[in-house]
């Protein structure tokens, strides 16, 4: 027959062989291709927030420089900068007492105004109370989660930082997930925040810090909305991180949310 080659002691793939190939080769492309695109959007918001914090740096540094510094002088210098949201975003400079911000339509805002320092409450209280757990379980190595709040609480003069939200402040508080204290102290520690300030008051709470990529995040209700409360006792912070993006209610609704605008003082 023309055209019609074989090769000697082989024979070529049958319909439902190659059938079967092209179905896993499916299964393949439709289950890599999700993973594949979250991964991208999460790393785009990282760079996203990266580039805008560079920007308002710049502002800060000629803020400081200049007492007649204006809205306009800050947004001159966005216009100048190369600094691009990767997602396709527009950034804009946002002006509040003349504290700035920069703002991304797709993923909000960098902490403004005195950024740094509002950012490092959470980070440092974390580092401090890793520390501190490690040190007191050196010499009561049988102390609960509470009693090591209760005797770190003292080393803050009875007060916790705080977090505002939406014109409303919460405590923030560490928690240590001490059942197995053969694991080290910084994989088990966590913080989150609720509006009454007491050591021992559950653990279903509205707010969570996630201390792998730095935010917070709020329990929703039902129907995905904020407003809701969470229990926070996870097996390690790696476990936090994935329930934070991952869980959902019974009904697929998402458990938490990311909290893009907020403040933290101590
Ligand atoms: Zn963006």
């Amino acid at each position: 027959m023309m055209g019609h080659r074989t090769i000697k002691g082989s024979r070529g793939f049958t319909l439902a062989e190659l059938l079967i190939v092209v179905a896993i080769v499916a299964v393949l492309v439709a289950i890599s291709v999700p993973i594949f695109t979250s991964r991208m959007d999460r790393t785009k918001a990282t760079v996203c927030e990266a580039n805008r914090k560079i920007v308002l740096r710049q502002i800060l540094l000629e803020q400081m420089e200049d007492d007649s510094f204006t809205r306009d002088d800050a947004e001159a210098i966005l216009e100048k900068s190369d600094a691009r949201c990767p997602a396709g975003g527009t950034f804009s400079v946002e002006w509040e007492e003349s504290f700035a911000k920069v703002n991304c339509d797709r993923h909000g805002a960098s902490i403004g105004g005195g950024e740094d320092t509002d950012i490092k409450v959470s980070q440092t209280f974390t580092e401090d109370y890793r520390q501190f757990t490690v040190e007191f379980l050196k010499k009561n190595p049988t102390k609960s989660n509470n009693q090591i709040r209760e005797a770190f609480l003292e080393k803050y003069n009875g007060k916790w930082p705080t977090l505002t939200v939406r014109g409303e402040s919460y405590s923030i508080q560490p928690y240590y997930q001490g059942k197995d204290k053969s694991r080290p102290v910084e994989e088990c520690v966590w913080l989150f925040a609720r509006p009454d300030a007491s050591a021992a008051a559950g653990w279903s709470v509205p707010y969570v810090y996630n201390i792998v990529d730095n935010k917070w995040y709020e329990a929703t209700k039902w129907d995905g909305t904020p407003g809701g409360a969470a229990n926070i006792t996870y097996s390690d912070v790696n476990a936090l991180d994935e329930a934070v993006r991952t869980a959902t209610h019974s009904n697929g609704n998402l458990q938490w949310i990311e909290v893009t605008d907020y403040k933290e003082s101590k």
